[in-house]
Order: C-alpha cells, then sequence, then structure tokens
C-alpha cells in the first residue's frame, strides 16, 4: 500500500474512535487515526490543572465488561485502580451498598432505605412496600412484559410506591446513569440498561491510576504497532464520497490539505458532524431527519479541592434528594497520584433541571455549590471550588450525544462510512461500555464485508 492509502480511516480519537483503531489493527487492517487536537481521547482524557490531573469528561471507567475486553483482546495495558464498592447520601447521612449484580445492587438499595424506615414506621408495612417494588424490578428487568415507551422512569416507580426517598434515590441512579432526570427518562429505557449484564458501570468500575490519558495512549500505541498510524493536530475536513461509497478523507495537517483513499471510514465526532463532513447530499431525506432529532443530555462537573480529605471512604458516591448533584467520587482517595501530594480531590456531578432544554449556567453552579456545601459540611473550612466544568446540549462535548435508547444507527446511507461514539449507542448501552460496544460491532461488521489490504 502507499503511504496515503489505508484500509480504514477514523476521525477521532474518543473511546469509540480508539477501540475501532486499535480492534481493526489488531486484526491486520492497515489504519490511519486522526484527531484534531493534541491530546488524544476526547471526552475520556485527561490535562493537568494546577498539578491535579482532571478528567476531560468520564471518570468511572467500567471494569470487568466490554472495555476492559478490548484492552485485553488487543494486548492494551489496562491501568485501572478498581472500586468495589458505593456510598449513598440521603437526609444527612451516609449508607454504604455492597456491589453485587446490577439488579441485587438497586434492589438493596431499597433494602437499606427500607430497614432505616423500618425504625420508624414498623417492621410490617415496610416489609411490604420493599417486597412490592423488588417484585416490580425483578419483573422490568428480567421477564416482564414491554413497558410503554412514553412511561417516565418516575411515572413507572409510582405505580408501586409513593415514598419520597425511594423515588429521590431512583432519581439519583436514573441521573446518575443516563444523564437524564427521571421524570423525562421512559422507564423502558432504562430497564433495558440494567438488564444487560456485559457492560460492567454500575457494580464495576474504577479510576485511572494515572489518568484516561495513559489508557487513551495505551489503546493508540497498538495502532502505531501494527503498521497504522495516529496524527494529533489533524483537523478531518471532509469525507471523500463517489458513487455512494466512501473513497477517502480530506485533512489538514500543518498547514497543508492532504487526501488519504481508504475504503471504509469511521467517524467518531457525532452523526451531525459526520453528515457536515460527508455532504448531506450524499443521505436520504429520513437519514438527514433522524440525525436532526438526536437530543444531547447535559451535566455540570464540580472539581472539588481540599487541605483535608471531604469524605472517608474509598469509593463512588450516589447523592440523593439533594438539589442537582447527583454522584460523585473521591478522585484522590482512590487514585492519590491524581492531585498533588497533601492536597485532595473529589469529583461531583450534577443533572441540571431538565435536559430538555439548554441549561441556565448561573443557576445550575449557584445550585451546585449549595449541594455541595450541605453534603460536605467541611467545605467551606478545608475545600475550594478547583473547576467547575458546564457540558450542555449544544456543546461539542455534552455529557452525551444522545438520549440512551434515542441513538442512531453505526450503519449510515453511504457504503463504508459508520459512526461511533455516544450518538449511535446501542440499545440499552450507556457512556464508555457504549461506545466500546459499538465500536466491536463497526469493527465485526467491518471484518465481515472488507479483507484487509
Ligand atoms: C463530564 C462527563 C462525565 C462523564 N462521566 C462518565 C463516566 O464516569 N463513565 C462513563 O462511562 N461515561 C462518562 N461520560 C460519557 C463518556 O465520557 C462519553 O460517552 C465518551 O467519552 C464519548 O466518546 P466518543 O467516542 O463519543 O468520542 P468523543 O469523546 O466525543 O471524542 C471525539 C473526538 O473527535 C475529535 N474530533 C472532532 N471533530 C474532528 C475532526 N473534524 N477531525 C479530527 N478529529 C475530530 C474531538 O476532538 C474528540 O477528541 C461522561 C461524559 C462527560 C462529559
Amino acid at each position: 500500500m502507499k503511504p496515503n492509502e489505508y484500509d480504514v480511516a477514523i476521525i477521532g480519537s474518543g473511546i469509540g474512535g480508539l477501540c475501532s483503531a486499535a480492534l481493526l489493527s489488531h486484526r491486520g487492517y492497515k489504519v490511519i487515526l486522526v484527531e484534531t487536537l493534541e491530546r488524544l481521547g476526547g471526552r475520556f482524557s485527561s490535562t493537568e490543572y494546577e498539578g491535579f490531573k482532571i478528567t476531560t469528561g468520564a471518570l468511572g471507567i467500567p471494569t470487568k465488561g466490554i472495555v476492559e475486553d478490548i484492552y485485553r483482546q488487543v494486548g492494551a495495558d489496562f491501568d485501572v485502580t478498581d472500586v468495589s464498592k458505593s456510598s449513598l447520601w440521603i437526609d444527612g447521612n451516609w449508607y454504604e451498598i455492597p456491589l453485587k449484580g446490577q439488579t441485587s445492587f438497586l434492589l438493596s438499595i431499597v433494602d437499606a432505605i427500607g430497614e432505616e424506615k423500618t425504625k420508624l414506621i414498623g417492621r410490617f408495612a415496610q416489609r411490604v412496600a420493599v417486597e412490592k417494588i423488588k417484585s416490580a424490578f425483578r419483573q422490568g428487568a428480567e421477564h416482564g412484559k414491554p413497558i410503554d415507551d412514553r412511561l417516565s422512569f418516575r411515572d413507572w416507580l409510582k405505580q408501586y410506591t409513593d415514598n419520597e426517598r425511594v423515588l429521590q434515590v431512583f432519581a439519583t441512579l436514573t441521573s446518575a446513569i443516563s444523564t437524564v432526570n427521571d421524570f423525562e427518562y421512559p422507564a423502558a429505557h432504562w430497564f433495558a440498561y440494567i438488564s444487560k449484564r456485559g457492560q460492567g458501570g454500575l457494580t464495576n468500575y474504577g479510576c485511572a491510576t494515572h489518568g484516561n490519558i495513559v489508557l487513551a495512549k495505551s489503546l493508540a500505541e497498538v495502532v502505531a504497532a501494527k503498521r497504522g498510524d495516529v496524527w494529533t493536530n489533524c483537523l478531518a475536513k471532509r469525507i471523500v464520497v463517489k458513487n455512494g461509497s466512501v473513497a477517502g478523507i480530506v485533512v489538514e495537517r500543518n498547514d497543508k490539505d492532504t487526501e488519504l483513499s481508504c475504503k471504509v471510514v469511521i467517524s467518531d465526532v457525532g452523526p451531525k458532524r459526520t453528515i457536515e463532513l460527508a455532504d448531506s447530499e450524499n443521505f436520504d431525506t429520513d437519514y438527514l431527519a433522524e440525525a436532526r432529532s438526536l437530543k444531547a443530555t447535559s451535566i455540570v462537573v464540580s472539581m472539588v479541592a481540599s487541605d483535608k480529605p471531604l469524605f472517608d471512604n474509598k469509593c463512588a458516591m450516589l447523592i440523593a434528594g439533594a438539589r442537582r448533584i447527583v454522584a460523585g467520587f473521591p478522585v484522590s482517595n482512590v487514585c492519590p497520584e491524581l492531585a498533588p501530594s497533601g492536597q485532595h480531590l473529589l469529583h461531583l456531578w450534577g443533572t441540571p433541571a431538565s435536559c430538555s432544554r439548554k441549561m441556565d449556567v448561573e443557576e445550575e453552579i449557584r445550585q451546585n455549590v449549595e449541594d455541595i456545601k450541605e453534603v460536605f459540611p467541611e467545605f467551606e473550612k478545608h475545600g475550594r471550588i478547583l473547576k467547575m466544568e458546564t457540558h450542555d446540549i449544544d456543546d461539542e462535548f455534552p455529557a452525551m450525544r444522545s438520549w440512551m435508547g434515542y441513538d442512531l444507527k453505526q450503519e449510515t446511507p453511504v457504503n463504508g462510512l459508520y459512526n461511533v461514539g455516544d450518538g449511535v449507542k446501542p440499545f440499552g448501552w450507556e457512556g464508555l461500555a457504549a461506545c466500546a460496544q459499538g465500536a466491536k460491532l463497526v469493527v465485526d461488521n467491518i471484518t465481515k464485508r472488507v479483507k484487509p489490504a
């Protein structure tokens, strides 16, 4: 093959692009991965900030599922510190939640609340309520009738309980998983998620020991080691389509445009941007309408530095009944290398009042800060806001490019053109695991259709 000829060109080095590139290289394809930024990884990367190593997006890395599988398959180093438990904050108290199977994990939260409430309202009534919710969950997650797609998760749950604390706990879980509020999110999609066993994430996860950038680089190294190329600071400007099929991409590198020829293009820049790159003329009207209707999700991230840990455990935090914050992670308790010596780092995630419209940034930040003061009483004495970030629905990097369950397919109407990433998540999958699973499906499809040159 000539220098500018490849089997597959991949645009964007997010987790979807990186997994695709590493898997294809491992299977003998000549691959080029182009990334417009200097840094690899997209929302699966990390940067230095005032001596802290902070993530550009994801922090909880799913372990014992598809993400780790891909690393193992391609022989890349998976440097993740496992976290084995979770804590739930509600009404000013922390409860430890053992990590078991996904459904049991959720049910054990109901149990934890049940036991506490038993002291107040009597054992029998509470037992009945807990059993009713448990059985509803088993039906929803395992062998129940299909749930009406229009029923929100909150309305589904209200059929079984009006206990405000139970509703708060599951509102938190819904937002923590899907980055959408429980009253906006369809119950059917929620159960599709918890019944998917392969993805890890809710019960098996960890934190990149030395930052996500190390994990991103380790997949890129697989490409470089197998006759492929990884070009950073390289913008893909156009996807070349001839007679309905992909023929190459045009990239700008060192102020010069270059055309690279290839049989297949995988785009990790989101379906809408992919259409712009390949020219909307090459897509049918139904596909264009579907792409236009994609709606992204939003999130507010608070990075809190402190001179003593504001939370003592080494586990993920679920925060129920607060104004906005739904989850957190005591980064430096788990991975001390990510904070300068003598300092501590806590990440907190808040779901905006609504994920259906642009957020009121000032108000969202104010509400998140109020939550921090309430949940971590020592914040005002020992902590400070290191950085707050908002990822809004129309930002280049939203929380997710599509609500879970409303994604586009990975295949496009253009022959040889695929999307990966969180705008094309397989049904029932979420976050990094979804992007990795999507990449695997695309690579399996390519392997069947195109032989390496
Ligand atoms: C704050 C936050 C917290 C999150 N927390 C978690 C979590 O804890 N666990 C979890 O599983 N998920 C989490 N997620 C979701 C997860 O980070 C994303 O779903 C995932 O990283 C998206 O990856 P992607 O493959 O879609 O690519 P992206 O990360 O979107 O990367 C796309 C890449 O393409 C590049 N690019 C764009 N245009 C071009 C072009 N024309 N030419 C070349 N390159 C281009 C971009 O620079 C970028 O690097 C979080 C997301 C956010 C924002």
